[in-house]
């Protein structure tokens, strides 16, 4: 029997509609480094719907793309919203990616308009020559002449323009199409996962909005939140927080280019920020400096910590010092990102070793996601929590395949087929799944040190590591050895004029690891190097290895 029920496409326009009328006393709150400015959920909506009329004067119809090179601010989030809303697709460029790779992905999804934040614009007029599909520049704030000479002389930019002048005068209100397919594409997101070139996931009305559900509805959040994004726009969408903010109406708090951890904790005190979302890095920094400043951190309740494994003893330390509960999740470009959070069951005593646990693990997966264990020869396992094998997952907003425009390598091609099996999405992640629907991962497949035989789980140490009291950063890379075939390389950032040696760490890991896992290479290093997105970058660890500066 089919059901009698309406079914309306799931559209982003809807998000915004509900969220800018029914939300519209919310407010987006963005950072000035002095102290902030406040706009309405109304006045978002009324410059989306502005934005919107603005781009169709630009020739942005149908599904043409229009990137964005901004920070998160609100002129950011009204992109964000008004794009998918008018039908085309948001390409929020990841800002810090290397100018050759920045020039790939934006050539790949074929931004004809691009939205650039002023601090940003210097920095961007340096690869326009290289973008030739790219017809206008709209510039939020004021450049000077020179920059926006700089803008304007490339043969194919049709204009530059100024955000607040272009849209002033358009109507505040716009007809956003109800007849788009819910299955579209309404984003895109590269990743950079891979040895080849960056991959793209084009994300759909219809994943976007469940997403942003299952994220709201698992995480609690409410209208009384005030939510500080610190994890950027061009980050898989800010892992979807300013769309669930439109569902709920809660406050969102946005940073702007203010990301060290002084600023954040200014935010935080100053604006009331009751939740946040971030990579463990940025979190592991604000630490240090709650740690170190009085800081009045009262209003907070949570902290979404994801990207890359979060350290235990960081969790613990925020919730024993500081009375914040950090909720670990886990996901990916290719899952839109959120696919699980880890919230312990409700029968588990808090402060438990079992508790901690829960904490530590990646997480529950989502509801409308399925998880599963493959080992090496392609067994599925059972999810006992204890098989060891590359995690596969498979939902309404998990990719079922790259964004080809037929332009890619052959290279780029083999890799891009064999991420998928058989309606799966082969994750690269390696670890465990219980019945109970907790990822816990030792490792991302290639990190694995391969020891011997045996497996050493970089991420393990790393944690543990990170839980000595002198040690700031740790990362841990797998070297070559000739013996055992591969070692672990631990390089570790200690607090400074820490006297402590290679030998004190070796002897703090003796007893929490096997004998044999415990490094005998050690590199003490000023900072730990980071990716785009702000996750330890083991390529280059490695590749400093390998050139002799790290022994
Ligand atoms: P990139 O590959 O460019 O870093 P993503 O941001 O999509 O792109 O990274 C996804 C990967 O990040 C996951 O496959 C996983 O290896 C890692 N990751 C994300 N969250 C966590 C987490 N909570 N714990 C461990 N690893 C994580």
């Amino acid at each position: 029997m089919k059901s009698t029920m309406q079914s309306p496409p799931l559209l982003i326009s809807t998000l915004l509609r509900y969220g800018t009328t029914v939300h519209g006393d919310s407010e987006v709150v963005t950072w000035t480094g002095e102290g902030s400015r406040r706009i309405t959920y109304r006045e978002l909506g009324h410059q989306a719907a502005q934005l919107a009329h603005a781009l169709r004067g630009l020739g942005i119809t149908g599904d043409k793309r229009v990137g964005t090179f901004m920070w998160n601010n609100a002129e950011h989030l009204a992109a964000y919203l008004a794009v998918p809303s008018m039908g085309a697709v948001l390409h929020a460029l990841n800002i810090r990616l290397f100018p050759e790779q920045l020039v790939y992905v934006t050539r790949h999804g074929a931004s004809e308009v691009i939205i650039v934040d002023n601090t940003l614009a210097a920095p961007f007029a340096q690869l326009l020559e290289h973008l030739p599909e790219v017809r206008h520049v709209i510039v939020n704030g004021t450049v000077d002449e020179q920059t926006r000479a700089a803008l304007g002389s490339p043969g194919h930019v049709e204009g530059v323009h100024d955000f607040a002048e272009l849209i002033a005068g358009q109507p505040t209100s716009f007809d956003w199409p109800e007849d788009l397919d819910e299955d579209d594409a309404s984003s895109m997101c590269y990743t950079s996962g891979t040895t080849g070139n960056p991959k793209g996931v084009a994300y759909s009305h219809r994943a976007n909005y469940l997403h942003s559900m299952a994220v709201a509805a698992t995480l609690g959040i409410t209208s009384g939140d005030r939510l500080l994004i610190v994890v950027p726009l061009f980050h898989a969408n800010a892992w979807g927080f300013p769309y669930s903010a439109m569902v709920t109406g809660s406050t969102l708090v946005m940073p702007d280019r203010y990301l060290q951890a002084a600023p954040l904790a200014a935010m935080i005190e100053s604006e009331k920020v009751t939740g946040g979302a971030g990579v463990p890095t940025i979190w592991n920094d604000l630490l240090h400096h709650l740690d170190t400043n009085d800081v009045d951190v009262s209003s907070v309740r949570m902290l979404m910590v994801g990207g890359s494994a979060a350290p235990l003893p960081m969790i613990q330390a925020f919730d024993e010092r500081h009375d914040i509960d950090i909720i670990h999740g886990w996901g990916m470009t290719e899952t839109s990102p959120v696919a699980s959070l880890a919230i312990p069951p409700a029968d588990v005593e808090k402060g438990t070793d079992e508790y901690w646990a829960y904490k530590a693990s990646q997480g529950r997966i989502l509801c409308g996601l399925e998880g599963r264990i493959v080992g090496p020869d392609g067994e599925i396992a059972e999810p006992d929590g204890q098989t060891v094998g590359e995690l596969e997952i498979r939902g309404p907003w998990v990719t079922g395949a790259y964004y080809s425009n037929g332009t890619e390598s052959e290279q780029d091609r083999a890799e891009m087929a064999m991420k998928f099996d058989e309606g799966w999405l082969r994750t690269g992640d390696v670890g465990k799944l219980s019945a109970n629907g907790f990822i816990t991962l030792t490792d991302r497949a290639k990190d694995v040190i391969k020891s011997g035989g045996e497996w050493i789980s970089s991420v393990e140490l790393e944690n543990l590591l990170m839980g000595h009291p002198e040690v700031l950063e740790a990362s841990v890379v797998g070297v070559p050895d000739e013996k055992w075939g591969e070692r672990p390389l631990a390089s570790v950032v200690l607090k400074p004029d820490s006297p402590t040696t290679a030998a004190d760490l070796r002897e703090y890991l003796e007893g929490k690891v096997a004998h044999w896992q415990v490094p005998e290479r050690w590199a003490f290093i000023d900072e730990v190097p980071k990716t785009s997105v702000g996750k330890f970058d083991k390529k280059v660890l490695r590749q400093r290895y390998a050139a002799g500066d790290l022994t």
